[in-house]
């Protein structure tokens, strides 16, 4: 399943939950297509939108829809083959690209950055600067969330090389200690340097 597409659904929801979506749909609903993208698009978008519910890959109507209009993208800029995005560029110019297709610019990072972690594309990037990120630098250095912006300019000083190798120590600290309610400081490394664990 392609990293794009995976990568799209990880949307205001849980990865695992929309990485199992990705694939539960286009394995087992479309019987795992070569052209993913250009069946989809080959969906009436109004067919499209109704069967939100059937097709069960993402909660949100928005979510949803736009599956199918970043979809429609990849057929008239890239001819439904994703791997032209990547190949052969920089990891500035696919992050271009991929804002072109109006992913988002926090999925584009991830997309660009899973694609590093796989060997597809060489160089550097900036992590995704979702809710576990931004949590975690948050509460270590004021105890508050941070913002998308700050949290990404915080990564490019703390590793100037390449941001993106810290969005995964990152990513699962903040699933697994750093949690919303009750984070589990007494078991996490950071805790002497954390503002938020010295406050409480
Ligand atoms: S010490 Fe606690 S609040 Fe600070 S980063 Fe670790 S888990 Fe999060």
């Amino acid at each position: 399943l392609g990293v794009a597409f995976r990568s799209i659904l990880d949307y205001r929801t849980r990865a695992e939950r929309a990485w199992e979506g990705a694939r539960r749909f286009a394995e087992e609903t479309l019987g795992d297509p070569d052209d993913l993208w250009g069946v989809i698009v080959a969906i009436p978008e109004e067919d499209w939108l109704a069967r939100k519910r059937q097709y069960g890959l993402h909660f949100l109507v928005q979510g949803h829809a736009r599956v199918w209009r970043i979809a429609q993208g990849m057929v008239q800029a890239w001819g439904g083959d994703a791997r032209r995005i990547w190949s052969r560029q920089s990891p500035a110019t696919v992050l271009d690209r991929l804002n072109a297709l109006r992913v988002g610019p926090q999925i584009a990072c991830m997309i660009v950055g899973a694609l590093m972690d796989t060997g597809l594309l060489s160089g550097s990037g900036d992590v995704k600067a979702d809710l576990h990120v931004r949590r975690v630098l948050g509460r270590v250095l004021t105890g508050e969330m941070l913002s998308e912006t700050e949290a990404t300019e915080l990564t490019r000083t703390i590793n100037p090389g390449n941001p993106w190798a810290v969005d995964g120590p990152l990513y699962s600290l903040g699933k697994d200690l750093c949690r919303a309610r009750a984070p589990y400081c007494e078991k996490c490394d950071l805790s002497r340097e954390c503002r938020f664990a010295e406050d409480q």
